[in-house]
């Protein structure tokens, strides 16, 4: 398929604007060359996009079980919501009387999120997780140094937390003491208290972790990185498994970032617009970032304004939407559906942790390559076949040859039943015919691209020849 650059054609166009009709100005500031911009009518433009749309995988197009991802069908509604003028029109430096509108959309949003996950105030700042991580991990190091106590270089993280996690810690300066987890795949005790000391700050934790487990010790972990003077810190990503249920406020922890993005209604994938919603309480208000529409007091801003503004605008959709009894709801639906799919599947790959799981589970499927000599990578490629997004490969690091599926709540019955017996007769190919799906996707538009080279080298702009 051609670039758009490579279909233009000089001096084609499709007109919309009168001619002007008031007399030109020169404002002095002209560029020097004119801007290359591709040149179509409006024919060509709408069936390059169709086109383009046409070749990627979405929610809207089947099954995107990817791990870790939370890849739902998000409801229309929310998009209308976002698309309102009022909302899309305001500009960040309104005078705040004429926003009355948006500050009650942000003081909402906020309330709702707070009652979710049991914390008493929010930034919106943050454009994604990662950052949200960030933001929160600053406010420990600020709650610290405002109490003079320079001692605590250390942040736990345990080996079944995201890879963002130790990233972010190391991004704030501190060091990060990994802990292992026990063979429940939940985090060892023993290790933990290892570990905690007077210089500890505090505790990261994914919960459910990166293999879909609910930690059972979570009190117990929480009241010890506290009793060592360290606060805690809920990675809340993948908050789609526990909200309405459980509130991480109560189970101990002092701060939380939460992916609008992932379960409240922004679509993802492309790396488009997210929020990583700080939570924290009441303690650490002080230090949340300052914006013009919410009452931060913090030294740190880590955006403009208040953050992804109509990202948050759907999150209060969904959530107005769904209401107090749809909220529970749709997380049990996600972890039933995740628990149903991997008891299907269960007969043929092999689940990493046979126990019931929350949102997603791994399948290790060590034992089936060597059998087979079919690996993950594989098996992810032939489900492009069959019209399947592939789920999360290769991660959690913890399992060898990880298969990360979740399916979400907005799957049917039907499709998870079709997924399974997709799962099986794989599993059957692979001891049959196991070079055709060395070889897959056979009907895909892209095979195996070089992925080394398109991370190390990745060419994301058109450059004239
Ligand atoms: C997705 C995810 C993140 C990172 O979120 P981004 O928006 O991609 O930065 C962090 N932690 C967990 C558990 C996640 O699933």
């Amino acid at each position: 398929m051609k670039l758009i650059f490579e279909k233009s054609v000089p001096g084609r166009h499709s007109s919309i604007l009168p001619a002007c009709d008031v007399p030109e100005v020169d404002l002095g500031v002209k560029r020097e060359e004119p801007l290359n911009l591709p040149e179509l009518c409006e024919n060509d433009v709408s069936r390059h996009y169709t086109q383009l749309c046409q070749r990627v995988h979405g929610v809207n197009c089947g099954f995107y079980p990817l791990g870790s991802c939370t890849m739902k069908y998000n409801p229309r509604i929310d998009e209308e919501m976002a698309a309102l003028p009022g909302f899309t029109n305001v500009h960040p430096l309104a005078p705040k009387a004429s926003v009355k509108g948006s500050e009650a959309v942000l003081e909402l949003a906020a309330k709702y999120l707070c009652e979710i996950a049991g914390m008493d105030g929010m930034t919106f700042q943050p454009a994604a997780g990662a950052h949200g991580e960030f933001t929160g991990v600053l406010l420990i190091k600020q709650y610290h140094d405002a109490r003079g106590d320079k001692a605590r270089t250390k942040i736990i993280v345990p080996d079944s937390a995201h890879g963002t996690n130790p990233a972010t810690a190391a991004m704030c300066g501190y060091d990060v003491v990994n802990v292992a987890s026990a063979p429940n795949g939940c985090v060892d005790l023993e290790a933990l208290k290892a570990v905690l000391g007077p210089d500890t700050a505090g505790l990261m934790l994914t919960n459910p972790n990166t293999v879909g487990i609910f930690d059972e010790n979570i009190l117990e972990i929480t009241r010890l990185v506290h009793e060592a003077g360290g606060l805690c810190y809920y990675d809340g990503a993948n908050l789609n498994a526990v909200m309405g249920h459980v509130r991480p406020g109560d189970m101990g922890f002092d701060c939380i970032h939460m992916n609008l993005h992932k379960t409240f209604a922004t679509p993802h994938g492309g790396g488009g617009p997210g929020a990583g919603a700080v939570g924290c309480k009441e303690f650490l208000k002080g230090f949340l970032p300052k914006s013009v529409l919410m009452e931060g007091e913090g030294s740190i801003q880590v955006r403009g304004f208040a953050g992804n503004f109509l990202v948050v605008v759907r999150a209060l959709t969904y959530l107005m939407t769904l209401g107090k009894e749809g909220i529970p709801e749709a997380s049990t639906n996600a972890v039933l559906n995740a628990n149903y799919l991997m008891q299907k599947i269960k007969g043929t790959f092999t689940p990493a942790f046979d126990r019931v799981c929350m949102h997603e589970f791994v399948l290790d499927l060590s034992e089936f390559k060597k059998e087979t000599g079919v690996s993950a990578l594989d098996v992810a490629k032939s489900l492009i076949d069959h019209g399947m997004h592939p789920p999360t490969m290769y991660f959690p690091l913890i399992v060898h040859e990880a298969l990360m599926l979740e399916p979400t709540e907005t799957e049917s019955k039907e499709t998870l039943d079709e997924a399974a017996e997709i799962f099986r007769a794989l599993y059957a190919q692979a001891y049959s015919d196991p070079d055709y799906m060395h070889a897959a996707p056979h009907h895909a538009q892209i095979g195996r691209p070089d992925e080394v080279k398109a991370a190390r080298n990745p060419i994301v702009r058109w450059t004239e020849a």
